[in-house]
Formats: C-alpha cells, structure tokens, sequence
C-alpha cells in the first residue's frame, strides 16, 4: 500500500496514521524523494482502505499488490519523465538517444564525439570512466580525470553526460559532473550501491542484470526510489541465455511488459543487446517499436579502434543513418 503524505501533514495527524497502521497488523516506512511523501506500508491482512483515506493528511492511498510498489504502474498511471536541465527530458512523447563510445579514451576523441553529436542534434553522450572489465588486464577507464574533461567538452555544447558508477565511493566525486549515473548490469543488484543512489538528486539507468529477471529489475529500482530518488530510467541491454551467436539475448518482450508494469521510462541498449555492429541498427530500430522510450547507443570514431567493445560499435556514419530511421520509427503511432 502507497499512503501519499500531503507536506502539510500535521505530527498528531502522522501519529493518528502509524497508530492505524500498526493496528492493522503493517509495517511502514516513510520515503521522502525530491518531489513528494509517501508511506509505504506493507502486510497481508485486510482492512477496510477507507479507515486510512479519510484522514486528515492523506493526498491519496493505493493498494499495490507487487513486490516493489513505488516504481510500480498500480498506483501510478502517468508515465514519469525525467528532466535533465536545459529543456533534455527522458521519456514522454519524444525518443531519447544516448550516444558515445563504450569507454571515454582521449580529450581527441570526446571533442570529435561531441561536434559528431551536435551535428546530429543529439542531446546525451555515453562513455565509461569506470569500466567493469571481465578481464582485470584489460582497459578499466580514465577515472575521475577522465570525466573531467568529458564534463569540460560536453558542458559548454550542451550535451548531457551518462556514464557508469561503480562504488559508492564513487558517487560523490562524480556528482558535479555526471548528469545520469548508469548502474552496468555486472551492478545490477549491488543494494549498497542503490541505497546510496537513492540519496541523490541526479538520474539514475539501471540496466538489468546479466541473469536478471524483470521483477529483480524493478525491485532494483525500488531500492533507489524508496530511498529517495525519484528520477530513475530502466534499461534493458539483453540478458545471458543458452543462446552463443550473439553476445546477449536483447529481450525485446521485456520493453512492453516492463511499461505494463511500471511507469518508469525505458531505454533499450542493442549495442550490448547483440553485440555485432552491423546488426545493432535493426534492434534498435526493433526496440523502439516494442516501446522503448529512448535508446542507448555506442558510437566510436574509428570502431575498429575502441578500446573496449570494438565489434559493436557504430561508425559515425552509421549512427548518422541509424538517427534518422530511429525518428522516422519513432515518428509512427503504435
Ligand atoms: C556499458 O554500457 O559499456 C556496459 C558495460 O554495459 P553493461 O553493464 O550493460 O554490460
Ligand atoms: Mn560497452
């Protein structure tokens, strides 16, 4: 059950309301975001809502029968935006590309990235910092300094920046200069990393675990959102089946069912989804007809040169290509 608090909610008025609860048999617990109060109380035995409705200091009151219950769609209809500054939303009716390479490599290559995507009217850059490598031999990112200059080149364009959060000691460094900070799916249930993101007042992507069912992904995130934060993005990037000819399985079903479910917006991420470049357009084109509301894309200057995730990567000219059927799909009533 989701209590909704109105702010001016007198303390006899909030003591009247966890008397009633611990009456009924429920626990509690009070989630204060940016944008509102809530109680959320949970427990199995019935009750007449009505004894709670109609107490003074109560804006609303929704049964939610799910497991995670702020994120869920049963007491929320309207679907959430979230606003980035300088009129950048996620979600509503306009599609969201993210685009950069897998890992940010030189100050060359962020300047070329951003004039790429300037060019192309494209409002959010991705690149990793922090890299979660299989390999501990392999690139693990320019760290904090690397953000840095990310921060430098994409703050005076205009351009929004993802990037990859790892630890919670992390968070804090990166807090001036990440505008959303994306949870990798190696992350996806690091509850001690989602209780400190839930802390925050900046976006968070939480991208589904590399095993990770659609009710994990969501509990995840209700981790975030009872913490506080509202501003919270899904992101579906292909989970681990038996299937070897690709490098994840993008579960597309994942996209309507997860809009059925919540009313927080989703991205699709083909790059990691299917892993082989010369199909990521197709699925992302794909995904944004099963609903996703926007698309995370790697892009890289010279792809055979990534660093990391070379086989996936876009060209420039691709991408280019890619962004103007991604608007014509988008454009299309479903
Ligand atoms: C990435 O976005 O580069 C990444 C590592 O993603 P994922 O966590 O989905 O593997
Ligand atoms: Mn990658």
């Amino acid at each position: 059950m989701i209590i909704q608090l109105k702010p001016t909610i007198s303390p006899k008025s909030r003591a009247n309301l966890d008397f009633i609860i611990a009456e009924i048999g429920y626990k509690s617990l009070e989630v204060k975001t940016q944008f509102q109060n809530y109680l959320v109380a949970t427990g199995t035995n019935d009750f007449d809502i009505r004894r709670i409705g109609s107490l003074k200091g109560i804006k609303d009151i929704h049964r939610v029968t799910d497991d995670y219950k702020l994120v869920s769609r049963k007491w929320k209809l309207n679907r959430t935006k979230i606003y980035l500054g300088d009129d950048v939303y996620i979600g509503g009716n306009k599609l969201s590309i993210m685009a950069g390479p897998c890992s940010i490599e030189s100050e060359e290559q962020i300047e070329n990235t951003v004039a790429f995507l300037l060019a192309n009217g494209i409002k959010i850059m991705r690149g990793g910092v922090y890299k979660p490598r299989s390999s501990p031999y392999s690139f693990r990112g320019l760290g904090i300094d690397g953000l840095k200059l990310f921060y430098k080149h994409c703050r005076k364009n205009g351009i929004k920046i993802i990037t990859e959060v790892m630890q919670v000691s992390q968070i804090d460094p990166m807090l001036d200069y990440a505008d959303i900070f994306q949870v990798g799916a190696r992350n996806a249930q690091n509850f001690n990393l989602l209780d400190a993101l839930g802390q925050i007042d900046k976006a968070v992507m939480l991208k589904r675990g590399i095993s990770g069912s659609i009710n994990e992904l969501l509990q995840s995130a209700e981790y975030v959102f009872s913490n506080g934060n509202e501003k919270i993005i899904l992101c579906e990037r292909g989970i681990r089946t038996f299937e070897n000819a690709y490098r994840n399985t993008l579960d597309l079903n994942a996209i309507p069912i997860l809009k059925e479910k919540s009313h927080l917006p989703i991205i699709v991420d083909p790059s990691h989804g299917i892993g082989i470049r010369k199909h990521v357009a197709r699925m992302a084109l794909a995904g944004v007809v099963a609903g996703a509301d926007g698309v995370i894309l790697e892009v890289h200057q010279t792809p055979e040169k990534a660093i990391s995730d070379s086989q996936q990567a876009l060209s420039f000219v691709e991408a280019k290509t890619l962004f103007s059927q991604l608007k014509k799909v988008s454009d299309l009533q479903f």
